[in-house]
């Protein structure tokens, strides 16, 4: 038998049946992308790591841009709350991510890019993004190709691609 997940209670949960909505949870990866502060030279971006086996669907850990040291990534404060907060099972459950930018495929600062962190991480089924990477740091993201490429379900949420643009380039000059 595997061991029971445990989860930081002071997350918020889900609360109806809905829960297993995509929108439900964008929308909290949004709400975590407009704390981050803003920059001109990265992108603000929320995430949302949930375990896809519970019903409702359950939080696990959220993360938004810069909010752990080291100009980190808001898919990598997830996993690295997580990691911090939980035993990790031998086998993980089926692991949902949302985020409301496609996780990057390259870093300029040459840290290593979410893509790889998603995959790395293991027992990620499905990655939510809210809106595509603009090419303004890099020009192609292949984050699409490398997720399918080891079976991961990559798919966009419909109805807020444009405010978690908007979010995403907050601090950034307007031309
Ligand atoms: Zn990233």
């Amino acid at each position: 038998m595997q061991p029971d997940i445990p989860h930081e209670t002071s997350l918020p949960e889900a609360t109806s049946s809905d829960d297993t909505d995509p929108r439900f949870f964008m929308q909290m990866a949004l709400d975590e992308a407009k704390k981050c502060t803003p920059s001109q030279t990265a992108f603000s971006v929320g995430a949302v790591l949930v375990d896809g086996t519970a019903r409702p669907h359950k939080v696990l850990a959220t993360g938004f841009s810069r909010e752990l040291e080291g100009n980190t990534h808001a898919e990598e404060v997830c996993f690295t709350k997580w990691k911090k907060q939980s035993q990790l099972p031998e086998i993980g459950p089926e692991y949902i991510l949302y985020t409301t930018m496609e996780p990057c495929s390259e870093r300029l600062s040459g840290k290593k890019p979410c893509v790889d962190r998603i995959i790395e991480f293991g027992g990620v089924s499905t990655v939510y993004v809210g809106c595509k990477e603009p090419s303004t740091f890099v020009a192609e993201n292949t984050a699409t190709h490398k997720l399918a490429g080891e079976g991961i379900r990559y798919l966009l949420v419909d109805g807020l691609s444009s405010e978690c643009k908007s979010v995403a380039t907050n601090g950034h000059s307007d031309s």
